[in-house]
């Protein structure tokens, strides 16, 4: 009679599936830090479709989806299954992983009981419209991340997973690396090949950011195999060595340059004109590296905030930057000239469909794909590499925990066609951008049921405006402007025509006019030279906290209060800043 559970390492004979098994819980009421939200249950193994497979887990791969899990948030994983109709109350997360195939639906075809397996993480309904056209999966409505937004993920002995989402394991890896490579290097395939004309071709160049990283250790490698060359960012000089062993042709510190965040003010003459100094000189570096003056063809993207405006300048006409994170920040700043003018493509792009999955595993299996396993914990251990995540304090490259497998270096049966190097990450390498904001957070589903609740006092723009508009007409002097700024101790000046405001000069106007100019340049200039345009208003009883986000949306300091579309008044961020003080 078969066992009804087997201990961790205990390998169940080949196609047996006990009724329980161990796997690593998050609960609701645990959420929180991964330390305390994983913890170690044993629980009804999971039956499965006909399009499914259970799979028994020799090792998992740790990804940065499951610490939020763990802590709940931005989405409660649990609740959101269970709106529809899911009964579990608890996740079993895991998004990457090896194992052996133990049970197949009747309506897979891929893969049998007993065959080796890796995982790709995206799971789509086979019934959905979209799909059964021939659209991409990746765009249905159905579309959920195995380990995340499903349940019976890879933290436990067996996990249960779509046919489509097997694939064969590369037999030169043991089980932990064959773990550690699916989910970042499937995302980066996409963003190299998935965008048509704009993908890589033989003889491009990439630029490839946080090459040292999970995804950029990839794409190094994904380049190289397409025959194209790339150009590596890093944080330091001991990273070159590594990239360079993946393939990359050349790298870059990126702390040799200053000229990173969002775009300088496109009327701030002197502050663009020092971001273009910086930026020319990071692309004479791109040049320097690859010893022609050529600029990249593509660009490998995820910071985001800190990097977009320098990737979409640096980009060849007509190639592409394209974008699967804002890992610094989520509002990224673009010249509109140099994308139009030249023609640019800005590309989102997420995770990828099975036809890509399988090409990119067509590069592990040939040997041409190093995993970059930084590194691998036991069983025990979970909860650990989440919490090293969650903190910051992981190293770059891909981690793996062993489930199934004994011990760490045990699966691999075979040599790859194509001789790999090894290379390994320096010593004591770890992440250096602040943590936790805000890493690629999950957005809420736009679907999401609950009410959103928003705390408002009810205070009205009237209640802090100041009456009265203190104005000058377009044909008067920036220094005529300034004077009627110091003399009654305002910070802006609205622009009158014909009795209505067209308008507002305000303090940063006038200091972005002198900007790159003589003070007797922008004394003469006139206020409808330098005015932004426009008059951004506000009606008197509009709510406070409406009038604040008018203002920070059109990074505005102030709004000319109208009552019957007449101007009354204006309201600061000041006379805000003055109420939440108290005074
Ligand atoms: P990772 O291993 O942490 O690597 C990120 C790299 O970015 C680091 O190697 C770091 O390298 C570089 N970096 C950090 N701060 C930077 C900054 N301010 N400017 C420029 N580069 C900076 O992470 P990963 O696995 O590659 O993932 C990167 C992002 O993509 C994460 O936000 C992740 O959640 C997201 N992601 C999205 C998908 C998707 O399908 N949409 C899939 C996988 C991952 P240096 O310090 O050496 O420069």
């Amino acid at each position: 009679m078969s066992k009804q559970l087997y201990d961790l390492g205990e390998q169940p004979p080949l196609g047996e599936v006990p009724e329980k098994m161990h796997a690593w819980l998050i609960r609701a009421d645990r959420f929180g830090k991964p330390m305390d939200a994983f913890q170690k249950e044993v629980v009804n193994t999971p039956s499965i479709g006909d399009d499914e497979v259970l799979v028994y887990v020799m090792a998992a791969g740790i990804n940065y989806n499951n610490v939020w899990a763990a802590m709940g948030i931005p989405v409660n994983v649990i609740a959101a299954r269970n709106k529809t109709g899911e009964p579990e109350d608890f996740h079993i997360g895991g998004s990457d992983a090896s194992g052996i195939v133990y049970k197949v639906g009747k309506d897979v075809t891929n893969v049998k009981v007993g065959d080796e397996v890796v995982m790709h993480c995206g799971t789509w309904d086979r019934n959905c419209q979209w799909v059964k056209k021939g659209g991409d999966p990746m765009y249905s409505p159905s579309f959920k991340i195995w380990g995340y937004e499903t349940n019976f993920g890879s933290f436990a002995q067996f996990t249960r997973v779509q046919g489509q989402q097997c694939m064969p394991k590369p037999k030169h890896m043991n089980w932990e690396e064959a773990a550690a490579y699916t989910l970042v290097a499937a995302t980066a395939w996409r963003m190299l090949h998935g965008w048509g004309a704009s993908s890589i071709k033989k003889d491009d160049v990439a630029l490839i950011w946080g090459g040292a990283g999970g995804l950029g250790s990839m794409a190094i490698q994904i380049v190289k195999a397409a025959g194209a060359t790339s150009v590596a960012m890093v944080s330091g000089e001991d990273k070159f060595d590594y990239c360079m062993k993946l393939g990359a042709k050349g790298c870059i510190n990126r702390n040799d340059f200053d000229h990173w965040g969002m775009l300088p003010h496109w009327k701030d003459g002197a502050g663009y004109a020092k971001w273009l100094k910086g930026v020319r000189s990071f692309g004479a570096k791109i040049w320097e590296v690859l010893g022609e003056k050529r600029a990249p063809n593509l660009v490998f993207e995820h910071p985001g905030e800190t990097t977009i405006p320098t990737s979409i300048f640096v980009c060849e006409t007509g190639g592409m930057v394209v974008v699967c994170a804002g890992t610094t920040g989520y509002n990224a700043t673009v010249d509109l000239r140099y994308l139009w003018m030249r023609q640019k493509r800005l590309q989102g792009s997420h995770f990828a469909n099975s036809v890509q999955s399988n090409e990119m595993n067509q590069l592990a299996l040939r040997g041409q794909l190093d995993p970059c396993l930084s590194r691998a914990f036991t069983y025990e251990e979970l909860p650990v590499a989440h919490q090293l995540m969650g903190d910051n304090k992981h190293p770059h490259g891909n981690m793996a925990v062993l489930i199934g497998a004994k011990e760490f270096g045990l699966g691999a049966s075979g040599k790859p066609a194509v001789a790999m190097v090894h290379p390994t990450l320096p010593k004591g390498d770890v992440h250096t951008t602040p943590h936790p904001y805000p890493m690629s957070e999950p957005l809420p589903s736009i679907e999401e049921a609950e009410a959103l609740t928003i705390t408002d006092d009810g205070s009205k723009v009237r209640d802090l405006m100041h009456a009265g508009i203190i104005s000058c007409t377009p044909g008067d002097t920036v220094g005529t402007v300034a004077k009627i700024m110091v003399d009654k101790e305002i910070h802006a000046v609205v622009v009158m025509e014909g009795g209505k405001a067209v308008g507002v000069v305000s303090q940063t106007d006038m200091v972005l006019a002198r900007q790159g100019r003589t003070s007797d340049q922008a004394r003469s200039m006139l206020a409808g030279q330098i005015m932004t345009p426009g008059c951004a208003t506000c009606d008197a009883d509009m709510l406070l906290s409406d009038a604040v986000s008018l203002m920070t949306g059109r990074r505005m300091h102030r709004l000319v209060v109208t009552e019957k579309d007449q101007p009354v008044g204006v309201i600061s961020m000041t006379d805000v800043v003055r109420k939440i003080i108290g005074e």
